[in-house]
């Protein structure tokens, strides 16, 4: 299939707003293609080029993408930079670029999907010196080959922005639509599997029998259970009788898959981070029974208190020098569920079921252990199981249905999390701007937006500035530097990418943010490394934040 039937579809979708309309629309373009075209075109719809859980990715920035429009168009890097300002989007930006291009088209080839995909594995599979100038050079020809409105979406799409509103829910229902499945099936063989590109292709050719026979297979993530927040211990033991009661432990969830003779780790986001964990694959290898999948929480342990949890998250990134970090943040990984076992899925089976066999298969070792479980239906009971763990610098207790099945990607009443109140936003950062005086050489203030759902669009809510240490505004500054899209005397605007938790005193309404709302002292909490853009907290949470205020207010 050519490329630019594929742009010339995004170019019509991109206006629609019914997301039944999107569904069906989707559902007629890629009803007949041929197996290559349909994987490749589900995950390019929603701006993926790999599955998250893939190890490889383009390691392609906005620089290299400027570098490159600058060689295969002529223009300089400030015209760039206006027009990326101008249309606030480095996607039309190409386009523009590429329209007023010379016409050189005589030698050109047609981009098509398959080439498209050579290319991107090509550039994943590179590395080392001299990996950027080849990436580069690649990058060019296929902009010397693309129609404008292809070089729009094929920028898009190696930014992994395409701004279609196609979110997997509509993936999802134009999968079902295509070959006449429920939804609910699609989606469940997506939980399993977690690539959508593979679950269009097995219900072409197997349809809904297909999908169902679908299975959890070692070294491929299955979504992670949620937890929803518990009214009350009382509600939980009215709710669920016998209540299984754990430490909430305050770290970063992993997934471990443990067979054919390797370990792999998965975080929450079910990103491959087995490399930034050697301690705990040796640790696995030695202490648990092959052949198994294991569901858990990483605790970074300092002096036997949690350390925050951003520690964990700052060992995730680390690619190199892991072993020195090994040494400054120490972890260990509490199991609490198994997924996994004798070749074959157990989420089926009831959790006091799985807890035997986790039990079998986990000798506790210093480093990894079966985190702590009481079963029981007594509140004061599990009051002092939250009480301890809080003491323990934890953060709070989970409360668990025993009889309840395991399932991926659900946040269900089976699962309860009993924590301290203290209301925080998960935001995202879209822009920035640099320091004065000794700080003029980093990041210092950082502006923070909310998602609008209903228009899909990131509002700002406000600015902070505060709650960084220095060693922190430096090291955020280096994350930020390679998805800065262009800046503007002091200001800088960034491809929204990463989340900040962040506390404050009070919500006002305010006309200065396109919220309408503004934070009062914001202070930044941590990074949540953890979180994609589409999970950050929306507009209608920080209404219903702000409401509460006059109600607490009423109550003391
Ligand atoms: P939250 O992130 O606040 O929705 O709480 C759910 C998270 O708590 C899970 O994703 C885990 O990372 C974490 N957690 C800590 N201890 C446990 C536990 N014993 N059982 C389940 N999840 C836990």
């Amino acid at each position: 299939m050519l490329f630019k039937n594929f742009a010339e579809f995004c170019a019509v979708i991109e206006d629609i707003s019914s997301t039944l309309e999107l569904a069906a629309r989707i559902a007629d373009f890629i009803k007949d293609m041929d197996d290559d075209d349909l994987y490749n075109v589900v995950l390019f719809l929603m701006g993926k080029v790999y599955p998250p859980w893939d190890e490889r990715e383009l390691g392609v920035g906005v620089g290299l993408i400027y570098e490159a429009l600058r060689v295969a168009t002529g223009a300089n890097k400030s015209k760039i930079e206006n027009l990326v300002r101008d249309t606030g989007d480095l996607g039309l930006a190409a386009e523009e670029l590429l329209q007023t291009k010379k016409q050189l088209t005589l030698f050109e080839e047609e981009l098509t999907i398959a080439k498209i995909r050579e290319v991107f594995d090509t550039m994943s599979s590179l590395s080392g010196e001299g990996s950027q100038k080849r990436k580069i050079r690649l990058l060019v020809d296929l902009y010397v080959s693309a129609t404008p409105v292809e070089a729009k979406y094929l920028t898009r799409l190696i930014l992994g922005e395409m701004r279609l509103g196609v979110g997997e829910g509509i993936i999802r229902d134009a999968i079902a639509k295509a070959w006449n499945i429920e939804s609910d099936m699609v989606e469940r063989a997506y939980m399993i599997t977690n690539d959508f590109g593979r679950v269009a292709v097995v219900a072409k050719n197997e349809g809904r029998k297909g999908l169902e026979k679908l299975r959890i297979e070692l070294h491929i993530p299955v979504k992670m259970m949620l937890a929803q927040v518990a009214e009350s211990i009382d509600e939980a033991v009215k709710e669920m009788g016998n209540v299984a009661v754990e430490w909430k432990f305050d770290g970063t969830r992993v997934q471990v898959h443990w067979g054919n003779g390797k370990v792999t780790i998965y975080s929450r986001r079910l990103e491959n981070v087995t490399k930034a964990l050697p301690e705990i694959v040796d640790e696995v290898k030695t202490s648990v029974k092959e052949g198994v999948i294991l569901d858990g929480e990483v605790v970074a342990m300092k002096d036997n208190r949690p350390m925050p949890f951003q520690h964990i998250l700052r060992r995730f990134r680390r690619k190199y020098e892991v072993r020195k970090m090994m040494e400054r943040i120490p972890v260990n990984v509490h199991f609490f569920d198994i997924l996994y076992h004798g070749g074959k899925e157990v989420i089926d089976l009831p959790l006091e079921k799985r807890r035997k066999l986790l039990e079998s298969v986990v000798e506790n070792s210093g480093r990894i252990s079966v985190a702590k479980q009481v079963i029981t239906s007594d509140a004061a009971v599990i009051e002092k199981v939250y009480n301890e763990a809080l003491n323990a610098g934890h953060e709070g207790a989970m409360l668990k249905n025993p009889r309840s099945a395991y399932i991926p990607g659900k946040r269900g009443k089976h699962w309860l999390k009993l924590k301290p109140v203290m209301e925080t936003l998960d935001l995202v950062v879209i822009a920035g701007e640099w320091g004065e005086g000794k700080r003029s050489h980093v990041i210092s203030s950082y502006e923070l937006a909310c998602l609008d759902p209903v228009t899909g669009k990131l509002v700002p809510v406000g600015k902070v500035a505060t709650g960084f240490t220095d060693e922190e505004l430096e090291e955020y500054t280096e994350l930020f530097r390679p998805v800065i899209e262009y800046e503007e005397g002091k200001k800088i605007v960034f491809q929204p990418k990463y989340v900040f938790e962040v506390a404050y005193q009070e919500i006002q309404k305010s006309p200065k943010y396109e919220s309408g709302y503004a934070l009062r002292f914001p202070r930044f909490i941590g990074l949540r490394d953890d979180k994609n853009v589409e999970e950050v907290d929306t507009l209608e949470r920080v209404e219903r934040l702000y409401e509460g205020q006059f109600k607490a207010r009423k109550t003391t």
